[in-house]
């Protein structure tokens, strides 16, 4: 299979990654800060956004799988893993890989909300352009791309890719049908 067009190079994401964590000290400067990485794919997104933020965050992880195909979320999402320790009264930032739907945020916001966190914050590297979603205020934006699969950086293809230090585009005869 082949690597298509890089379209973020490792360099790009490192210099995003320092203006979001600079963006992130600032606005949580005293305040007592829990970064949510979403499993597997925002492992690589919150081991570089975190060492950009100067403040002694605190981590956790959540998995979660969405029901449907391969390459499309339905919205309908299974917990895997769930957070060890409780939110409530602690701010709570989500760090999301890419955004596609938005569909898994969605739930996955409704389902922190009702633990009562003092806030709850999204970041995400990657949002696709041109997809009809669901209202999110994504505080935290890297980069916007267009509606391509893509891989690198945390993103996976069957498993494999999430190690490449760049996102890349995989050419459609690749990418698994539904
Ligand atoms: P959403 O619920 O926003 O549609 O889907 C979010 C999840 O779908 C992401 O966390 C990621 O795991 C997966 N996903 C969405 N788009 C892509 C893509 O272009 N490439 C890869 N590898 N995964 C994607």
């Amino acid at each position: 299979m082949n690597i298509g067009e890089v379209l973020i190079t490792a360099d790009e994401i490192d210099a995003k990654l320092k203006e979001m964590g600079d963006a992130i000290t600032e606005d949580y400067r005293g305040k007592d800060l829990l970064l949510i990485g979403i499993l597997k794919g925002a492992f690589v997104v919150m081991a570089d956004l975190a060492r950009h933020i100067d403040l002694p965050v605190e981590f956790d992880f959540m998995a979660v799988s969405s029901y449907g195909s391969a390459t499309k979320s339905s919205g309908v999402v299974r917990i895997l893993k769930d957070l060890d320790q409780e939110i409530e009264g602690r701010h709570v930032l989500i760090v999301e890989d890419i955004v596609d739907t938005g569909l898994t945020l969605q739930y996955l916001l409704k389902n922190l909300q009702v633990r009562k966190p003092a806030s709850l914050g999204l970041a995400a590297l990657l949002i696709k352009d041109g997809i009809e979603r669901p209202p999110l205020e994504i505080k935290y934006e890297g980069f916007h791309i267009p509606n391509k699969f893509v891989v690198g950086y945390g993103l996976d293809l069957d498993g494999k890719y999430r190690n490449l230090p760049y996102v890349a585009v995989v050419s459609d005869a690749t990418v698994p049908t539904p």
